[in-house]
C-alpha cells in the first residue's frame, strides 16, 4: 500500500511539474515544491503562482504558429489576414520578426 503511494505521488509531482510549465514556470522547481512538500501542497502553490504570460507568448511565436500584429502587439494565427483583436488588415510586410515595434519606427522616422 505504501508503495503504490509512493508511485502516485511521484507520478502526481511529475504531472503537476509539466502543469508549472504550461503556465510559463519552472517544472522542475513544481516537481521538487510536490516531492518534498506534497502533490497537493505543489499543485495549490502551482495556482497561486501567476503565469509567466512572457514565456508562453515566446513559446507560441516560436512554434511557428502565430505571429504579433504590427498595430496591436497582440498575438495572431500566422496565416490570418485579419487581426482579429484590432481589425488591421495583415500584409506579407505588416509581419513583425524584428523586435516589437522596430519596424513601424524605422517607417515613422522616414515620413
Ligand atoms: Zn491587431
Amino acid at each position: 500500500m505504501e508503495y503504490l503511494i509512493a508511485i502516485f505521488w511521484i507520478l502526481f509531482s511529475f504531472a503537476i511539474g509539466f502543469f508549472n510549465r504550461t503556465r510559463g514556470n519552472s517544472t522542475t522547481t513544481a516537481f521538487f515544491l510536490s516531492i518534498f512538500l506534497s502533490p497537493l501542497l505543489g499543485f495549490i502553490i502551482v495556482i497561486l503562482t501567476p503565469r509567466n504570460q512572457e514565456i508562453i507568448e515566446n513559446r507560441l511565436l516560436e512554434s511557428g504558429d502565430v505571429k504579433r500584429c504590427p498595430e496591436c502587439a497582440e498575438l495572431i494565427k500566422r496565416r490570418a489576414r485579419r487581426c482579429k483583436y484590432c481589425l488591421t488588415v495583415q500584409t506579407e510586410d505588416k509581419i513583425d520578426t524584428a523586435p516589437s515595434g522596430y519596424i513601424r519606427r524605422s517607417t515613422l522616422i522616414k515620413h
